[in-house]
């Protein structure tokens, strides 16, 4: 369990070396999307003192900028479980929890249940319950009286939860950054850390395009840079890199509202987008598209296009003819098991992991940020990260999930 870290920076056993420019903080958090946004959140909230948060492009410039920002409950692990329940609470009471309007829709999310998925779902259904999250159980005319345009066709039953729905995922992580500002956090976009220092064990300081920072906590929030990241410190995380892509049309007049709506059988999602468009992309289980994050194309491809425009014209047929408004790609950093990398690192004082969370980590980021920043403070978190814990692995312990290997976790 990490602790807050002991002495001031300033007299650290390098501060001698540093130069009148060296700026201090109690605390560095590496990175601008969700995660790194919702620990220095959290944190400076905690009132943990100075903080700063580098980002070396824009807040929520990579893969949380391009976030589907489906924010649902159905998980199978007891953390997942609980995390997501907090993130539902976190969004619905974004103004008092998440530091402002983060354009949360609450408009239900509906799970499509095929024969082959009885069991999975029936799993969901009894976790989701025993954790006290509602979710009801749907016959195929109540499917089709919640969402019209859904084709039937090998839908046995659907799960609904209510309260599910999407949020903005910048504007959800630039109200995070700004609430946090009177709270002492400093936010550096544009700023790239390129290097962390160690005394021993312990970080005394950060190095940054703009000179040093000194500092006895350093979170690594780096999302697809975890790895490098970790690399200053001599650090190894398994890390894989998937290029994923969501696609644009236009809502054909007359088609009435949908909730989101996630098909593992077709393996396809969509939502709407604001009120004239819906966005879509590939569902679990994935295919993983290997790319390096230095050299990801963030543009939607024919052939992805394709992929993905099939199952979703499958599933909802008046889609089919509707106008396409383009799309995206980006990318999932993905852990051996699909879930986050979270907490302390033995045998390394005042270093903290929060990354890796492939393609469901934007819901979970602010319920993982709060309890980071207890652990941080050397409280006990109210919910229990240490299933995430780093050293998971080679403990033989990473976490599973019904549905087998994949995001849905
Ligand atoms: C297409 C798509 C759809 C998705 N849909 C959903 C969904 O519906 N629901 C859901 O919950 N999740 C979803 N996800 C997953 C979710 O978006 C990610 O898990 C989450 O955004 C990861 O956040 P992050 O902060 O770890 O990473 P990022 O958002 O990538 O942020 C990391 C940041 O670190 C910065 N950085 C890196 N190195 C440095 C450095 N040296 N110095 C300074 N800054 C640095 C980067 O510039 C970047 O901004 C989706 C992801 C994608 C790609």
């Amino acid at each position: 369990m990490g602790r807050r870290p002991r002495g001031d920076p300033e007299t650290s056993p390098i501060a001698g070396t540093m130069t009148a420019s060296v700026k201090t903080a109690d605390a560095v958090v590496i990175g601008g999307g969700i995660m790194g946004a919702s620990a220095a959140h959290f944190l400076a909230k905690r009132g943990f003192g100075r903080l700063v948060l580098l980002e070396k492009g824009r807040l929520a410039g990579v893969s949380t900028g391009h976030s589907a920002a489906i924010v649902r409950t159905y998980y199978s692990n007891p953390i997942t479980l609980e995390l997501a329940k907090r993130a539902l609470h976190m969004f619905e009471n974004d103004r008092d929890l998440l530091g402002g309007d983060g354009g949360f829709r609450p408009i239900g999310f509906l799970l499509l249940i095929g024969e082959r998925l009885r069991a999975a779902g029936e799993h969901i259904l009894e976790s989701e319950r025993r954790h006290g999250l509602h979710v009801e159980r749907l016959g195929v005319k109540e499917v089709a009286e919640l969402a019209p345009p859904v084709s039937l066709d090998g839908v046995s039953y659907g799960i609904l939860e209510p309260r599910s729905g999407y949020a903005d995922p910048t504007r959800t992580t630039e109200n995070l950054v700004a609430a946090a500002r009177p709270w002492g956090l400093e936010p550096r976009p544009g700023v790239a850390a390129t290097g962390v220092r160690l005394h021993g064990d312990r970080v005394v300081a950060v190095e940054t395009e703009d000179g040093t920072i000194a500092t006895n906590v350093v979170v690594n929030a780096a999302g697809p840079w975890a790895g490098q990241v970790g690399s200053w410190l001599g650090l190894r995380y398994s890390l894989r890199w998937s290029r994923e892509s969501d696609l644009f049309v236009e809502k054909p007049a007359g088609f009435g509202d949908l909730p989101v709506v996630s098909d593992p059988g077709l393996r396809v999602y969509l939502r709407p987008c604001g009120d004239d468009r819906i966005i879509a992309g590939l569902g679990a289980p994935k295919d993983i598209e290997p790319v390096d994050p230095d050299d990801c194309d963030p543009a939607l491809d024919p052939e992805m296009r394709a992929r993905i425009e099939r199952p979703l014209f499958q599933r909802i047929p008046a889609l089919a003819n509707a106008r396409h408004l383009g799309g995206y790609a980006s990318l999932y950093t993905i852990t051996d098991d699909w879930h986050p990398i979270v907490g302390p690192e033995p045998g390394l004082e005042g270093y903290y992991a929060f990354f890796g969370g492939s393609g469901h980590g934007f819901k979970l980021g602010p319920p993982i940020g709060e309890a980071l920043a207890d652990v941080i403070c050397g409280e006990p978190p109210e919910i229990d990260l240490s299933p995430f814990r780093p050293a998971r692995f080679i403990d033989g312990e990473p976490l599973t999930s019904a549905w087998g290997e994949g995001n849905r976790g």
